[in-house]
């Protein structure tokens, strides 16, 4: 297996860690890539371990964070580009019930170095929003600038002899002289090896707001998000709908988003760009990473689902560790769980 050509489908998050992944074991790959779904590319790239929702940390969170923080900064480093960035999560609360919650979570140990309250005068900022039950913070998060991450990888793997093929990758073309790692988020429906397996996808919509009104470094969360990309502009995102299965900008996801904006800010603000993507979800939530069982020299790396710029530069080092060093996949990942003949 080791000596086989090794072929990367899909150049989104997932594809792009594999890549880095096998470089650094000096293993020898090319690239296809469609450009046809871009969900990494509308991704607000923030690596978070906490769940606003229930205030409790996301899965493998301990694990998949340090991890990720540490691999993203030596590749931006490596790619010498200001596109890791830090920025805690201010978490403007809905009631006073989560307020409560937020303030026994600092005070567990389990929690206490991500989650913290900002004083007052660390809010100047904020004038034109509403937070009447206050706001908690996440500390030391970062957020990745995935399309420009995707696009200077790729500049940079080029420039080393790695060779991208920016087309649709052919199933007719597959040889059992070749290793193929299918990292095609919802592509993978089209794909006769693995289309069976319960890749459902979520449908998610973004806008971007220009606004002078507005000055915030960090990332503001309250049923949506609002990122900082610099020059006064704004990511807002995003929308889940489980029932698009293609990534079509609606009216109906502008409005959603412009009302979860307004109900808790007032500045004003044009919007200047519309996004969307399907997310690679899959029901359990985890991703489905491993090798078909009849077609040996086809792998998998998917489901990656609503943090795959979190989750997958550790298991694209499990997945490599499995194919190059007879390593195993966690069970919970593990695409056979999928497979119980
Ligand atoms: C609005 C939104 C916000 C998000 N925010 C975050 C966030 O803040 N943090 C986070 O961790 N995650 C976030 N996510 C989730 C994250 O974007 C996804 O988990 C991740 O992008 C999935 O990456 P992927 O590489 O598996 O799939 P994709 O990004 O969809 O990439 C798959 C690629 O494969 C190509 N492809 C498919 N089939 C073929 C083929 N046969 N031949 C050639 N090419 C093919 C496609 O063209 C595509 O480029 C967000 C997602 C959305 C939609």
């Amino acid at each position: 297996m080791e000596n086989k050509k090794v072929n990367i489908v899909g150049w989104g998050i997932a594809g792009a860690n594999i890549a880095w992944h096998l470089k650094e074991r000096s293993v020898e790959f090319e690239v296809y890539d469609s450009g046809r779904n871009h969900a990494t590319r509308i991704a607000a790239g923030m690596i978070n371990p906490i769940g606003f929702r229930r205030q409790i940390k996301s899965w493998q969170a301990d694990l998949l964070v340090p991890y990720a923080l540490n691999f993203y900064q030596q590749k931006v480093d490596e790619l010498n580009a200001n596109i890791f960035r830090q920025a805690d999560i201010f978490r403007v609360f809905t009631d006073i019930e989560e307020a409560n919650n937020w303030s026994a979570r600092e005070g567990d140990d389990r929690y206490a170095e991500y989650m913290d309250t900002p004083n007052q005068n660390e809010l100047p900022d904020l004038l034109e929003v509403d937070f009447p039950f206050g706001i908690g913070r996440v500390n030391g998060m970062h957020h990745l600038d995935t399309a420009e991450f995707l696009d200077l990888s790729k500049s940079y793997l080029e420039k080393k002899g790695v060779k991208f093929h920016n087309h649709n990758f052919d199933y007719g073309d597959i040889a059992p002289t070749q290793m193929y790692i299918f990292c095609e988020g919802t592509g993978m429906w089209n794909n006769p090896i693995f289309k069976d397996l319960p890749l459902n996808g979520t449908h998610g919509e973004t806008i971007d707001i220009v606004t002078e009104k507005f000055d915030f470094k960090h990332v503001l969360n309250k049923r949506l998000y609002i990122k900082p990309m610099g020059h006064q502009t704004y990511r807002i995102g995003a929308t889940y709908n489980w029932e698009l299965k293609e990534p079509i900008k609606s009216p109906e996801g502008i409005d959603e988003l412009k009302e979860r904006l307004e109900a808790f800010t007032h500045f004003k603000y044009e919007i200047a760009a519309h996004q969307a993507g399907i997310r690679p979800t899959v029901k359990d939530r985890r991703p489905i990473i491993g090798r078909d069982e009849k077609y040996k020299n086809a792998f998998l790396f998917n489901g990656l689902g609503t943090k795959g710029v979190m989750v997958a530069p550790y298991y694209a080092n499990q997945l490599c560790q499995f194919i190059f060093d007879n390593g195993t996949l966690d069970a919970e990942v593990n695409l056979n769980r999928f497979r119980k003949d």
